[in-house]
């Protein structure tokens, strides 16, 4: 012990580590401030190491060398890209749609230049934003008019707010959903001010509920997409369809919260055909909402597209304000959504539906390309193969679709569940954190997102590998 303080007095100042020339490199490429907070760490932990009786380095060179490896861990932007491995195409929590090129463009140019946001070129007077995606909107949907906000909970949120506050929100037991994220439909309908009102069960609800339920003074009868589970057995719902002659006859809005939604048929592109907005529309309800970024594959966006007087009556809610969308997101919702006018290249142009429809055969070849590769950089303790996997859409749309795919399986040699998540947080770690799914005891990383090849390829020789040699 009584050696420890005269190993303390060998380590330098702050201000001896910051004269050497490795920390004037630093200070040149990162600046003062984040050079000396760096500085101090390292001093701290060399202290704590010499107090905890262990021998380091510890001259002015060494702790600015040091310092150095902090700062260039800490420069990696914590909005970083990651590979998605996961096989969810949509990951809620790896940020859902990839945009299109187009969006991409649209977005950098409205970053970089003034635009015409709110503002009427024709008459020289103030304009308003949601009317530079309106009318693509109501061309794609068949809806007499559009609007946009946040995203789809704002859009629920706003719809509630504006017309059923101190009313009643008729809505099925077996719908009142709770998505990721903590959105709760019942919370939702609260904070709106709505009142709600469940009617059936959970496995059923009649026609006869909605009848009994639903009088003149109800604010809105609320349809909502189960998008993330299934009632199955002894169910039994009514279609959006079919509420909208008691909506018409007692003059109550039909609400359809789609969820996702989709502007296309899917199953043209071999995916299992899912609710299109057009179809939301045409059946009769008087609004539907659905999200910009899940299977529409845009930026984060909410959209209410529906009757003209009702979406006035929307527009004008002061809340609306608070729930806009800026002018980026404005930028790349519009290229999106120009894309679906031509619907046959859509799935070249779009990424979200270019990674659900990639075939099988194009994914196994990838996998048995990269082999090789993965099977070097995760080294001998795993044996690596080619296997048959199944991919999800994400984002709570068809949650029981599984889509055929093709990955790469590490499994460990011998008995190795530690050796697995290890291999896990080794690959998290890359530059280029790769995020794979633990499944029947093997790494698997599904190779339908992956598009950048070269880039996995020389991202994964970095791999520190778990064996550690
Ligand atoms: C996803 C979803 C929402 C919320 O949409 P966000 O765009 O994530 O805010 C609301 N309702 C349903 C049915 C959904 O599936």
């Amino acid at each position: 012990m009584n050696q420890h303080p005269a190993a303390l007095t060998r380590i330098p100042s702050v201000d001896e580590v910051l004269k050497t020339s490795v920390a004037t490199d630093l200070i040149a490429r990162f600046g003062r401030p984040a050079v000396v907070i760096a500085v101090r760490a390292t001093l701290d932990s060399v202290r704590t190491a010499v107090r905890a009786g262990q021998i380091v380095k510890s001259g002015p060179d060494d702790v600015a060398t040091v310092a150095g490896v902090r700062l260039d861990e800490d420069a990696r932007p914590n909005v970083g890209p990651v590979f998605n491995l996961t096989g969810t195409v949509l990951h809620t929590n790896l940020g859902r749609a990839i945009l299109a090129e187009a969006a991409v463009e649209a977005a950098t140019v409205a970053m970089r230049r003034t635009l015409a946001l709110e503002f009427d070129l024709e008459t020289g007077k103030r304009g308003e934003r949601d009317t530079l995606v309106r009318g693509l909107l109501c061309e794609l949907s068949g809806a007499e008019d559009a609007t946009i906000v946040n995203n789809n909970a704002a859009a629920v949120l706003l719809v509630l707010n504006t017309l059923s506050r101190d009313k009643d929100s008729v809505v099925s037991r077996g719908e009142l959903i709770e998505i990721g994220g903590a959105f709760r439909m019942p919370d939702i309908m609260s904070r709106a001010g709505a009142r709600l009102v469940e009617i059936g069960t959970t496995n059923r609800t009649h026609m006869k509920d909605y009848e009994a339920a639903v009088h003149p003074g109800t604010g809105l009868i609320l349809k909502v997409h189960t998008s993330n589970y299934k009632i199955r057995g002894f169910t039994k719902e009514v279609p959006a369809r079919d509420l909208v002659a008691l909506a018409r006859g007692r003059a109550v809005p039909l609400v359809n919260d789609l969820g996702s939604g989709t502007l296309i048929d899917l199953s043209r592109y071999g995916l299992v055909h899912e609710p299109t907005v057009a179809e939301a529309v045409a059946e009769g309800a008087d609004i539907v909402t659905f999200s910009g970024d899940k299977l529409l594959g845009g930026p984060q966006a909410g959209f209410i597209v529906g009757r003209r007087d009702l979406v006035a009556q929307i527009n004008q809610n002061p809340l609306k304000r608070a729930l806009r969308v800026d002018k980026i997101r404005l930028a790349a919702v519009e290229a999106t959504l120009r894309l679906y006018r031509d619907p046959d290249r859509l799935h070249e142009r779009l990424p979200t539906l270019r990674l659900l429809a990639r075939p099988k055969s194009d994914i196994a070849d990838l996998a048995r390309r990269l082999q090789p590769a993965v099977g070097v950089a995760v080294g001998q303790d795993f044996v690596v193969s080619v296997v048959d996997c199944s991919s999800q859409i994400g984002s709570g749309a068809l949650p029981e679709e599984q889509i055929e795919s093709a990955g790469i399986a590490c499994r460990p040699v011998g008995h190795g569940g530690g050796a697995l998540h290890s291999l896990a947080a080794a690959l998290r770690a890359l530059a280029i954190p790769v995020i794979g799914r633990i499944e029947d005891q093997a790494l698997v990383l599904d190779l339908r997102c992956l598009e950048d090849e070269t880039g996995f390829v020389n991202n994964l020789q970095a791999l520190k590998r778990p064996g550690g040699r």
